[in-house]
């Protein structure tokens, strides 16, 4: 599965916290994330990342891009809630899409534990068979 990793600058630490905690699963993945969530995970919890441009500077829009080309099978953005992103339509649209293309995404620990679970438990295995992976309803 490909996975995209992002988080908002207060929420980093959450995110790190939370991938250094699954690692024995993200590590069987293919990860890809913003420029600066992306270089701490690699450098910090020593996980092999694809790192997109920073978040402000296009890296949602560039994840978006690659949910259009069903190129993304699952997100986990911990975005900041309290605090006003520049970006933050760009934020609005990668979430929107999630939604065009019925793509699992995760918004917080809670959930992304129970969408990490679910992909250790094959849950998630319905996004490598391409007949029966909806992407768009008409
Ligand atoms: P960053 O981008 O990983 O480059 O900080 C995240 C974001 O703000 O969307």
């Amino acid at each position: 599965m490909k996975i995209a990793l992002i988080a908002h600058d207060k929420r980093k630490r959450n995110l790190l916290n939370f991938v250094t905690a699954y690692k024995p699963i993200f590590k069987e993945h293919t990860l890809i994330a913003t420029g600066t969530t992306g270089k701490m995970i690699n450098t910090e919890i020593g996980l092999e990342v694809k790192r997109l441009q920073s978040g402000p500077l296009g890296g949602d829009q560039q994840i978006g891009a690659k949910i259009a080309e069903d190129d993304l099978d699952l997100v986990i953005f911990f975005r900041d809630p309290l605090t006003a992103q520049p970006h933050e339509p760009d934020v609005t649209a990668l979430l929107r899409l999630c939604d065009v293309f019925k793509i699992p995404v995760a918004t917080n620990e809670a959930s992304a534990e129970i969408i990490v679970r679910g992909l250790e438990n094959g849950w998630l295995d319905w996004r490598t068979v391409k007949e029966s992976a909806v992407l768009y309803d008409e």
